[in-house]
């Protein structure tokens, strides 16, 4: 700690890190001290914006000033990445997904725990304001008992060619992705998981998968999907919610959407739809007689939020937002999902 702010490393200077590198320096007492890459050009580039540019991982851990280590490398290295950090005494922030597997969490967790420092995930979208206003929907019963939620994000432009597309290296959607629509389902939807059917796509690459469908049904009765594509030339809604008396809709990132909603159970306003080889009732659009169309709620959040939360946690003031358990649980759904791909079933959760 230099001046009374914590001083932050990141190893692993590539798109995110640089992203975490940006971020601290909104804070008055925290920031990035310096970076550690593998690769040369991302120190030379880290040496231009002013920060320190550490020769290996373990000067990084030998500098008694840093209290952070943010580790924003490829997903298989932050295992054991983590592990040495926290060995050396250091704080950690890891980016997502924290590791491979339930039984590498449960190692640095129990690592955590020895060495007494804060181990955190960069669960950042759990401040998307997409996902706060239908979990805002959810908790406020706008719709009524919500009895099915499905939360997609659509892409066109396959998985990356970098180590995304690499199973050695932690890729594929399921990870990627799914790590952070699973985690904002979890935390919307309260109760146990009873079930899971996953199915993995291989449009774009056939060594993880490029995109996924991911069913849980809970104690509750409710549904929900989650599913990523990277081949989708047509996107559907980012959120679709059902509730017994409404349905609400947000379409993209930027929370553009709406609410319908019944006001007139009882009015009988049915007229038939003839198509061209048949007559419908039951699909015959409501009129404005018995609907109303609503705006979605405006919630506002801040991702600064989650630094404070890692200041906060380190000074002894909070106690860390994102939980271990949480963790462990989002993961065990991610394997539950490709136990459910490779033998074809719908498997029992918790
Ligand atoms: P990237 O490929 O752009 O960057 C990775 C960097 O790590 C590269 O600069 C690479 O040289 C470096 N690196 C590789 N091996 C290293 C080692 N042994 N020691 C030090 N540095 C090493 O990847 P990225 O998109 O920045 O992703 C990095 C991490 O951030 C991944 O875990 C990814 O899942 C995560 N991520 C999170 C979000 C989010 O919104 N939370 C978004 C994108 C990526």
């Amino acid at each position: 700690m230099i001046d009374s702010k914590f001083a932050a490393a990141i190893v692993g200077f590539g798109g995110m890190g640089n992203w975490h590198g940006e971020i601290l320096k909104d804070f008055d007492d925290l920031f990035c001290a310096g970076v550690y890459d593998i690769d040369p050009a991302r120190l030379e580039y880290a040496g231009g914006l002013g920060l320190k540019a550490y020769g290996s991982l373990d000067e990084v851990l030998k500098d008694p000033g840093i209290d952070i280590v943010v580790i924003a490398t490829p997903n298989d290295l932050h295992k054991e990445i983590a592990l040495k950090a926290m060995r050396s005494g250091k704080n950690i922030v890891c980016e997502k997904p924290v590791t491979l597997s339930s039984a590498d969490l449960r190692e640095m967790i129990d690592c955590a725990n020895e060495c007494n420092v804060l181990f955190t995930v960069h669960q950042n979208r759990r401040w998307d304001e997409d996902y706060l206003t239908m979990k805002n929907i959810f908790e406020s019963k706008t719709l009524g008992d919500v009895f099915n939620i499905e939360s997609r994000v659509h892409g066109s432009r396959g998985i990356p060619g970098d180590w995304r597309g690499r199973k050695s290296q932690g890729g594929g959607m399921v990870l990627d992705w799914g790590v952070h629509i699973l985690d904002q389902l979890l935390q919307m939807i309260p109760g146990k998981v009873k079930t899971v059917y996953g199915r993995m796509n291989h449009v774009t690459n056939y060594e993880v998968d490029d995109g996924f469908r991911i069913i849980m049904t809970f104690e509750s009765g409710i549904t929900a999907l989650a599913e990523v594509g990277t081949s989708n030339f047509i996107s559907l809604p980012r959120w679709y919610m059902q509730g017994e008396n409404g349905t609400a809709v947000i379409e993209d990132f930027s929370c553009k959407g709406k609410i319908v909603s019944i006001t007139n159970w009882d009015l009988k306003d049915a007229v038939p739809v003839k198509t061209a080889a048949g007559l419908t009732k039951t699909m015959a659009p409501r009129t404005e007689e018995t609907i109303k169309e609503s705006v979605l709620p405006e919630i506002k959040s801040d991702i600064h939020d989650f630094y404070r939360n890692v200041v906060g946690t380190i000074s002894g003031k909070s106690t860390s937002l994102i939980k271990h358990e949480e963790l462990m649980r989002c993961m065990k759904l991610m394997e539950a999902a490709f136990r459910s791909d490779e033998s074809g079933q719908i498997v029992d959760f918790e």
